[in-house]
């Protein structure tokens, strides 16, 4: 992987031949321990941020002083970027943003982490630094704040979704109480956090395994209606629950941020959620608009689906909005009818079943004729005759099960045409 990468020697290199030291660390080195995918490089130095660019450029590297100020620079290589950050304590706070120091102390740049498996260090020969015993934490699936957890929180409340976060990821219940406690104490921070990095941090919590039962944490300790207040409630969550036992049920089904989430917003009891209240949800919590788009779909679309669609409507559905979204949609509305008693019949549950195999085994179909058929057949000339024309045939089309062909759809066009001109 990146870390035995010769690059990274390289960049390890460069700044012990300038007398400095460096390790990996955070993120790289417990998702290393934990065998997950490993994607930033943070490296930490115990240079400052102007010998380091010096210690790089002598070794021929590309530098990008990405963040001088505190601390950061970025070396590039074909393998990687890595951020090398100067031992760093934090001097004062305003519960967003700190104002930093370097120092020379690899402790001190430790004690300013959040948890104990991120402030966990790392030689390029494999040597672990590990001084607040976060291996233990990590393998226990503990997550456990440096220090005072109330105290780590009031510094930035951010650190709570990161809280919950991890433990989504690899925390095993139960949650760390003195840390969940300390949550509960400072939600009300929250409200003070860009939406940016609130929504960074939900996405990845809901990128996790099973985030349902780490969202019904953060009700508990009432850090979701700070966020989310409308999200905040049980119906909702059970949705959200049956989603995911339903969705790890089935391979075919990819795990989904956007559909849980989907499935925490849209009310079960309430099927008329419209596309404009989606739409706006969906900005105020800073997604993309194609993530925006995609949400409100999901919420509008789900409200035309359910167990007893007729299979003409199935497949009038699969082809205008494509099998994705029609999974998607089923699957919401399955979690919402799953999530009021009284609990759905066999027979039932095997109706939704049907439907996402329908979505599976979806065949995409194209139109055989076109606006330049009719022209050449003499049908029309153009204008509003065509389109209403062509609405016809797709129509005779998808109620035949897309199976008439060019010439079928072509001699009924031209039955209906004289029809219609002995009106
Ligand atoms: P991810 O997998 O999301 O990258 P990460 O823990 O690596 O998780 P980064 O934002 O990449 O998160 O941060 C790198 C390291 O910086 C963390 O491991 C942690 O040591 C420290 N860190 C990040 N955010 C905070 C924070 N809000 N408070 C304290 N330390 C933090
Ligand atoms: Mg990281």
């Amino acid at each position: 992987g990146v870390m035995t990468h010769p690059d990274t020697a390289r960049v390890f290199d460069a700044i012990a031949a300038h007398g400095g030291t460096a390790r990996f660390v955070g993120g790289i080195v417990r998702d290393a321990l934990l065998k997950r995918d490993l994607i930033d490089v943070d490296i930490a130095c115990d240079l400052k941020p102007e010998e380091t660019v010096i210690a790089l450029e002598k070794a021929g590297l590309k530098v990008i002083p990405t963040g001088l100020k505190y601390g950061t620079v970025t070396a590039i290589t074909d393998a990687s970027a890595y951020e090398i950050t100067t031992l760093r304590i934090d001097v004062t706070t305003d519960g967003r943003h700190a104002e930093v120091a370097f120092t020379d102390s690899w402790l001190g740049d430790a004690r300013r982490r959040d948890f104990t498996f991120n402030a966990l260090y790392c030689d390029l020969d494999g040597t672990i630094y590990d001084p607040f015993d976060g291996e233990t934490d990590l393998r226990e699936g503990r997550v456990r704040f440096i220090g005072i957890a109330e105290d780590r929180i009031e510094e930035d409340y951010l650190r709570i979704l990161r809280f919950f976060r991890f433990q989504a990821w690899f925390g095993r219940p139960p949650l760390d109480p003195i840390g969940a406690e300390a949550c509960r104490k400072g939600a009300q921070g929250l409200r003070d956090i860009s939406p940016e990095r609130i929504r960074d941090e939900m996405f990845k919590l809901l990128r996790s395994r099973s985030p349902a039962a780490t969202i019904k944490e953060m009700i508990g300790f009432n850090v979701l209606p700070v966020i989310l207040p409308d999200l905040a409630d049980t119906p909702r969550l059970r949705m959200m629950e049956w989603l995911d036992s339903t969705a790890l049920a089935d391979s075919a089904i990819k795990p989904d941020p956007l559909r849980r989430l989907a499935a925490l917003y849209r009310a079960p009891e309430n099927a008329d959620d419209d596309l404009q209240a989606a739409t706006e949800f969906g900005r105020a919590l800073r997604l993309s608009n194609d993530e925006a788009d995609r949400f409100a779909a999901m919420i509008s679309n789900a409200n035309l689906i359910s167990a007893d669609l007729s299979e003409d409507t199935i497949r009038r559905d699969l082809y205008r909005i494509g099998p994705d979204a029609f999974r998607d949609a089923v699957l919401i509305a399955w979690a919402a009818r799953a999530a009021i008693p009284p609990r759905a019949s066999g027979a039932e549950n095997r109706d939704w079943q049907a439907l996402l195999q329908a979505a599976t085994d979806w065949v995409d179909v194209k139109m055989p004729i076109q606006g330049r058929d009719l022209l050449a057949a003499g049908l029309v000339t153009a204008g509003p005759t065509m389109g209403w024309l062509l609405k016809m045939a797709e129509e005779y089309w998808i109620a035949n099960a897309f199976a008439p062909g060019r010439e079928e759809l072509m001699n009924y066009l031209a039955a209906q045409n004289a029809a219609k001109l002995q009106e």
